[in-house]
């Protein structure tokens, strides 16, 4: 037994996989793999040498060799340490982490949509280009907004987009403007895409509320600033009320307005961007439109785009004529573009996911998916704020902000709190962001989830807050003690990522 309490794992040449009940602690394969077995049975080797011509390897290349079975149970018990949306609750605040639906699974495995190849000569692909005609018509559809372009594979690439066609357009105005404002909760995203583009970002800061401080935002508006970044519903899980008058201060300096819409699901079918003032705003498809996603990746970040913005849009995209779909991809049939920003036309199989999606829930069901989501937020706001600190008053939108002001002197932190939910079988909520509140959770359960699955995890965080207050603090600083490792060192994971196994090497 090791210091965790769990059977210590054979290690060196023959390890074979341990476990404690059904949690799995799994040797590499290079562990448990021999290099002289073969898991099949292939005939002798006929003599190559002098075909060759003397280049025939002399040693072997290290590559483990295991049975079938061996190998299989390998890589399934690799997924089943993964903590997925199919195995408990997942509620990571700004991730919006719904059920996927497996209608949607199904239809982007259809042979006529999986086996596409995006080199295919247009014609044989008509029906892919009208699906993705289809959604973008519904993304403009649900935003109000004229144009949108698909290619973009996450929300981060997506603001690039929206954020290159403003430089593009200030450009084609003739201007350089060379800040660009954001609130001090954005997304880190934000400020990094402002960046890469060569701006210069200026942090506005919150309210007492949450909220965009106007006064100071308006204070900070002049000839030399590019664009306003704001997200909207916020990360603090609330509205921005004030974004008419914030579209209309930011137009008025001939600015534009870029919205980060990753909170999308909070208000879909209910408010189009378009009726704000927004100019632009990514999706994530891969959030509001269900579609797998974690580990970072695969996504699909579409950018809806205002009549100003949409002739910089980047290639290739889809147009329709006469004679069917076709495709708009050499900067000379587009000169205003921006040009490419990926390979080819977007992430198919998030596309498809996203259509059925919509098209199953229809615009009632949309509507009814923002409203629950934002109910099952409130409701676990309105269950845990009595033993937890809410961080700021009154209800949220689609995620619950709560603050450490609670665990003030017990000796338990928001890590050691998000640790102990690992061992009641939660993932836990997203720590420490956003960054305007001391030692956050932000709580973001989506519309997906059971009145029960929310009791049962209301009932433990309750338990958890009454544990750390009553002193029981050995219970947060052992945690997780039910996962196959447990406190990590993350700094260094993330400094000196150890990427590639060596033999004989410590662990
Ligand atoms: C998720 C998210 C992003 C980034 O989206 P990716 O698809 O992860 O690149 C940006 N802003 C906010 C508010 C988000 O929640």
């Amino acid at each position: 037994m090791n210091q965790q309490g769990r059977p210590t794992r054979p290690t060196g040449g023959n390890a074979i996989s341990t476990q404690n009940g059904l949690g799995i602690a799994e040797p590499l394969i290079f562990e448990q793999g021999q290099e002289k077995r073969c898991g099949v049975d292939l005939p002798p080797l006929p003599e190559f040498r002098e075909r060759l011509g003397g280049l025939r390897r002399e040693g072997t290349i290290g590559l483990p060799g295991l049975s079938e079975p061996q190998v299989v149970r390998h890589y399934t018990r690799l997924s089943q340490m993964n903590f997925s949306i199919d195995g408990n609750f997942y509620p990571l605040g700004s991730c919006t982490m719904k059920h996927n639906p497996r209608l949607n699974e199904k239809l982007a495995r259809l042979p006529g949509l999986a086996d596409l190849h995006p080199l295919q000569p247009v014609s044989t692909v008509q029906g892919a280009l009208e699906l993705i005609d289809l959604l973008a018509y519904w993304l403009k559809t649900l935003t109000g907004m004229p144009a949108v372009a698909m290619p973009q594979a996450a929300g981060a690439h997506g603001e690039f987009c929206g954020m290159a066609a403003i430089k593009a357009a200030l450009a084609a105005r003739g201007e350089t403007r060379i800040k660009v404002l954001a609130p001090e909760s954005a997304h880190g995203t934000n400020p990094a895409t402002a960046a890469a583009l060569g701006f210069v970002v200026e942090t506005i800061p919150a309210n007492a509320e949450g909220r965009v401080d106007l006064d100071v935002f308006k204070a900070k508006l002049g000839p030399d600033v590019a664009a306003i970044m704001l997200t909207n519903p916020n990360t603090c899980g609330l509205f921005e009320r004030d974004m008419i008058e914030i579209a209309e201060a930011v137009h008025a300096v001939g600015a534009y307005f870029y919205c980060d819409g990753a909170n999308f699901n909070a208000i879909v079918g209910r408010i189009r961007p378009a009726d704000l003032g927004v100019d632009a705003m990514h999706i994530n498809l891969h959030k509001t439109f269900s579609t797998p996603h974690g580990g970072g990746g695969p996504g699909a970040g579409p950018v809806v785009l205002s009549e100003e913005l949409a002739r910089f849009a980047p290639l290739p995209f889809v147009v329709r004529d006469d004679k069917g779909f076709r495709l708009v991809e050499h900067a000379k049939d587009a000169k205003e573009s921006i040009g490419r920003l990926k390979g080819f036309h977007g992430q198919m199989g998030m596309f498809i996911r996203a259509l059925a999606y919509m098209l199953s829930h229809g615009a009632d069901g949309l509507w009814q998916v923002s409203g629950d989501a934002v109910l099952n937020a409130n409701y676990i706001l309105a269950s845990l704020k009595d033993v937890m600190t809410a961080s700021y008053a009154g209800p949220c939108m689609h995620e619950a902000l709560f603050d450490d002001r609670f665990l003030k002197d017990t000796g338990v932190t928001t890590l050691d709190f998000a640790k102990a939910l690992l061992d009641e079988g939660f993932h836990p909520m997203t720590m420490y962001f956003p960054l305007v509140v001391h030692g956050a959770m932000l709580i973001e359960p989506t519309e997906t989830e059971s009145r029960e699955t929310l009791d049962g995890f209301i009932a433990v965080m309750r338990s958890l807050a009454e544990q750390a207050q009553s002193g029981n603090v050995e219970l947060f600083h052992e945690a997780p003690r039910q996962t196959p490792l447990r406190r990590l060192d993350e700094t260094l994971a993330a400094r000196r990522p150890v990427l590639k196994w060596t033999k004989g090497q410590p662990k």
